[in-house]
Formats: structure tokens, C-alpha cells, sequence
């Protein structure tokens, strides 16, 4: 059964030594969604790692930068992650180094997985896990798509370019000698 979608105490998560699973079905703070956002994810306390694993997906609405038009762009993510619990463990004369290690090995991960750490006494949020891997995978560029009609702006430069052309040409050497005599 999953629990309902709220912040959880990290010390809390010790009491469940299978982990603690969250269902969602909702639109998240910070991510407009045309869609509810919709997914699970499941934390399990390892002493000094959280290990948080989970998938999700929505549809979100973006602006092309090109042609200024609205699009939907679906979002998936899945992901597993270890976060450093980090600082009781140091406290307690606990090698970061040496446990990520052995904590990757386990969980047959990249020691490198590693990239957040939480405070031991804070508390976990589900819902802001999950909004974290959605919104790594809002494109830097809006792009509406390959049949993009391109910038709506067609100015008077565009094609006008090619009104000299003829003229300024590469001249042929032989015709160039001619032009010197010319009067
Ligand atoms: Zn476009």
C-alpha cells in the first residue's frame, strides 16, 4: 500500500527496513503540468545513504523560442539515486569515501551517483525528488518540433542579399586584364 504523498522525517524512514513507497498523481509546485504528474517512488534508509528510487511522467506545456508558438512536450524520468546522509555519519568518524563505495558496489551504482546529500535529522520529500528529475529534463532550447515554422519575423534583409551578387562576383583573370585597359 502506498503511503499518502507528504514530507517524511528521514529518521522515520530507520522504522522501515523495506523501504516506504508514495504513489503520485498530482500536479507539483514549480512545474506547471498539463497533466497531474504521475508516478512512484520508493526511499529505503541504508544508515548512511537514502536510497531513492523512482519513475514518473507528465506532459508540460513550453514556448518554442523559435517561432514563439505553444507546444506539449511529454516528460519521463526514471531514476535510482543514493543520497549521502551526510552529517552524522561524518560525526560518527565514518569514511564518506570508503561507504559511497561499498554503498555503490552494493547497489551495483557508479560510485559517482552520488550527487545530493541530506541532512540525517531533515526530513525526505517525495514529491520534491521527483519534481527535481522532471525539470533536468526541461529542454535549454524550446524547440516546437521539425515542422517548426522558423521565426515569424520576415524582415526585409532576408533574400535582398543576393542583389549584388552579380556584380562583385570573382572576375575572370582574362577578363580582368581587358578591364585595365579600358579607357
Ligand atoms: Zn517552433
Amino acid at each position: 500500500m502506498a503511503d499518502p504523498l507528504s514530507a517524511i522525517p528521514i529518521q522515520e524512514l530507520k522504522a522501515f527496513p523495506e523501504g516506504r513507497d508514495w504513489q503520485l498523481d498530482q500536479h507539483l509546485e514549480g512545474l506547471p503540468s498539463l497533466t497531474p504528474v504521475r508516478g512512484r517512488v520508493r526511499a529505503v534508509h541504508r544508515s548512511n545513504v537514502l536510497e531513492v528510487e523512482g519513475e514518473a511522467s507528465t506532459i508540460v506545456t513550453l514556448c518554442c523560442d523559435r517561432c514563439l508558438q505553444t507546444f506539449n512536450q511529454a516528460l519521463s524520468c526514471r531514476n535510482r539515486e543514493l543520497i549521502w546522509l551526510g552529517e552524522a555519519s561524518r560525526s560518527d568518524g565514518v569514511d564518506e569515501d570508503v561507504v559511497l563505495e561499498s554503498a555503490a558496489q552494493l547497489l551495483d551504482l557508479e560510485a559517482d551517483a552520488f550527487t545530493e546529500s541530506l541532512d540525517p535529522a531533515g526530513d525526505f520529500d517525495p514529491a520534491h525528488w521527483i519534481f527535481e528529475q522532471l525539470h533536468l529534463l526541461l529542454p535549454v532550447v524550446n524547440h516546437c518540433g521539425e515542422l517548426c515554422p522558423g521565426p515569424n519575423l520576415a524582415g526585409p534583409g532576408q533574400g535582398a542579399a543576393g542583389g549584388d551578387a552579380a556584380g562583385a562576383g570573382p572576375i575572370d583573370p582574362r577578363w580582368a586584364a581587358l578591364k585595365q585597359l579600358a579607357p
